[in-house]
């Protein structure tokens, strides 16, 4: 029986939805939290989600084939070891675009219609009317500025252009025209497109070359009736940074879905601030889901227990792979 480990927290509902399409020969077993790590030595298979996988643990790994992502983003796991140690590392790519490009439109929307503070104040018995229509905008007519047009920036794009905003993006290298034109995006420099949008949306891997992409510099370099929206990974945006600048309405507000610490510290002064909508990374995640991303999952599972290679576009670890 080959073994499937799910790691990290798993839902009953994500559970239910592997157990639905195991095919005969798979069995699954849950290590849940970094107190069990001890378990995943005898996996052939990783399904994981929130938690690390750093070098001491690949070590360990003495029959795993395949360590596969429950989503996108692969920053959480060493790659470079895992290749090293022949384990390919898969993610499930494009899985969650629709799920993320409609937060980043909620989380757009809130902040450019300060639905938070407004609902806040009903909830306390406010009418905040006329404090909060001197600031309140709309998005048709507006540039948004995609920050890495892949799968998620794409679908963001298409969504806003169905708002009639103008798209203005920022990719390396500059994506090709056939992707391009479909949604209309302009390439544009990254600083000439922080300088002319109205939104600033960020759709890039944490990378050592994206980190703190978002910085002081960047943000000053933004209208200061901006919104700034991440929905991709905390590290990208210098929170401090994004902190003084929002505190200082130096920008109108900003949408957060990710951080640079998670969960957001309890002291994080992000906390404080009404010009800026939270969420605690949940634009991926969403129930109807699940059976997708778990198919997914086991179809490359499957193709490798049967000797052949994951899909180039879900393999993350290509360039350390050793096959010796
Ligand atoms: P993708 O690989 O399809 O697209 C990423 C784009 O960023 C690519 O076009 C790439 O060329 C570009 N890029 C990479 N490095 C860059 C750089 N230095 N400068 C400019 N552009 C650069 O990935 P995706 O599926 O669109 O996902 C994007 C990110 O969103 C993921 O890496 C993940 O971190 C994040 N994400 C978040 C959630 C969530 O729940 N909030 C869910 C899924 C993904």
């Amino acid at each position: 029986m080959a073994k499937i480990a799910l790691l990290g927290p798993f839902t009953d509902k994500m559970q239910a939805s592997f157990q639905e399409i195991l095919p005969a020969g798979f069995e699954l077993f849950l290590v849940p939290t970094k107190e069990e790590y001890d378990k995943l030595p005898d996996a052939d298979y990783i399904v994981f989600r929130t938690l690390e996988i750093r070098e001491e643990t690949i070590k360990t790994l003495r029959r795993t084939k395949l360590i596969q992502r429950w989503g996108v983003g692969y920053d959480i796991v060493d790659i470079q070891a895992a290749g090293e140690h022949r384990i390919p590392v898969a993610i499930m790519s494009g899985i969650n675009a629709t799920q993320v490009a409609e937060m980043t439109i909620l989380q757009t929307l809130a902040a450019l219609r300060n639905l938070i503070p407004l609902h806040n104040g009903m909830a306390n018995g406010q009418w905040l009317k006329k404090e909060f229509e001197k600031r309140s905008y709309v998005i048709q007519g507006k540039q948004v500025g995609i920050v890495g047009l892949g799968n998620i920036g794409l679908k963001v794009a298409a969504l806003f252009r169905a708002f009639g905003a103008n798209i203005a993006y920022y990719d390396t290298p500059r994506r090709p025209v056939e992707i391009e034109a479909p949604v209309g995006a302009r390439y544009m420099s990254l600083d000439k497109l922080l300088e002319t949008s109205d939104i600033v949306s960020l759709h890039v891997p944490l990378l050592e070359s994206t980190r703190h992409m978002i910085n002081k510099a960047a943000i000053a370099l933004m209208k200061p009736t901006a919104v700034i929206i991440n929905t991709s990974r905390g590290g990208i945006i210098d929170e401090a940074a994004l902190y003084e600048a929002l505190s200082n309405n130096r920008l109108l507000g900003a949408g957060l879905d990710v951080f640079e610490n998670e969960p957001l510290l309890q002291d994080s002064p992000l906390r404080s601030l009404k010009n800026v909508v939270m969420s605690p990374h949940i634009g991926g995640s969403t129930v109807d889901n699940n059976g997708t991303m778990a198919k997914r999952a086991i179809e490359n599972i499957v193709n490798v227990s049967m000797g052949q290679e994951v899909s180039p576009g879900d393999l993350v670890n290509a360039q350390y792979l050793r096959k010796d």
